[in-house]
């Protein structure tokens, strides 16, 4: 049995962690892998949300920034509408007999979501960057990369994004038992609820690679209302579209890494970040929350 307590841990104990924990994980953590090419198992009710856009943050969770245009300026990026208000009902259907598979939102509106995934880089300036923009994003974290500093994570989420079950040690899923599925994404689910206060509802599988036993085990956990993949994956400059006129569409979930210099041959992730929101902006899409539509 192990106990969690909800204290911050020194952040001295991390750059010892990080040498040990992640520098094996890490080359092998990329989410990068086989990705999916279509959604399945999602039914809208067309249209999706149609009240009129209020401004502020899509989740209303996260404190109304005092000026979002300076805030956007200094970070070098054009101003990006706020999200629209989130619809009334979800346009992804959950708790059916089977867990849904999603990769794209059913929306009409010119929205895409951002996920950043397994945790590894703990870059104090992506919290500042978060804290000015506002961007809603969710976090999908692995347990063994995260581990030498759940606290990173704190203030993220306090400004109203989701922490989201990534696995304990980022395995293959395919390649092990139902059984160490269900250890792999129930045991995350339990952990992160004990750090975070939260129980994650989304579950999104190393590498994009599942099977049925994956279905069948996160459906078993308790409380996952999907499993999430990606359409498009942020590179260091560059979005990697699927779509080979590289282009957005509305509803696309992206994928983004915790990841710094020495994943981004030297370059921030704040930057990696920058690059991404301004290619969203060129393309005339904003951001908006996954968890309002899933
Ligand atoms: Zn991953």
């Amino acid at each position: 049995m192990r106990v969690t307590v909800m204290r911050p841990r020194p952040r001295r104990f991390r750059a010892a962690l990080t040498a040990l924990a992640v520098g094996g994980l890490l080359a092998a953590a990329g989410c990068a892998g086989p990705s999916s090419s279509g959604s399945t198992g999602s039914r809208s009710p067309s249209g999706g949300p149609s009240a009129s856009a209020a401004p502020g943050s899509g989740g209303g969770k996260a404190a109304p920034v005092p000026n979002r245009a300076a805030a956007f300026r200094k970070w070098g990026i054009p101003l990006l509408p706020p999200p629209p208000a989130p619809p009334a009902v979800k346009p992804v259907h959950t708790g059916g007999p089977q867990i849904p598979v999603v990769s794209r939102i059913p929306t009409q509106q010119k929205i895409v979501f951002v996920t950043f995934d397994d945790g590894a880089e703990k870059d104090p300036k992506f919290v500042d960057m978060m804290r000015d923009l506002r961007i809603p994003f969710t976090m999908f974290l692995t347990d063994a990369i995260i581990k030498n500093d759940y606290g990173y994570f704190r203030p993220l989420q306090a400004l109203g994004n989701s922490i989201e079950d990534h696995t304990l040690t980022h395995p293959d899923l395919r390649t092990r038992s139902l059984a160490q599925q269900r250890s792999e994404i129930c045991g995350q689910q339990t952990r992160l609820t004990g750090e975070y206060g939260t129980r994650p509802g989304l579950f999104r599988p190393p590498y994009g690679a599942y099977d049925a036993a994956t279905r069948t085990a996160a459906q078993s956990c308790g409380g996952l209302r999907a499993i999430i993949l990606w359409r498009e994956s942020m590179q260091i400059k560059k979005v990697a579209f699927q779509d080979p006129g590289k282009r957005f569409h509305p509803g696309d979930i992206i994928l983004a890494h915790f990841r710094g210099p020495s994943e981004l041959k030297g370059e921030t992730m704040t930057v990696m970040v920058r690059n991404m929101l301004r290619e969203i902006a060129r393309q005339g899409y904003t951001v908006a929350r996954l968890e309002d539509y899933v």
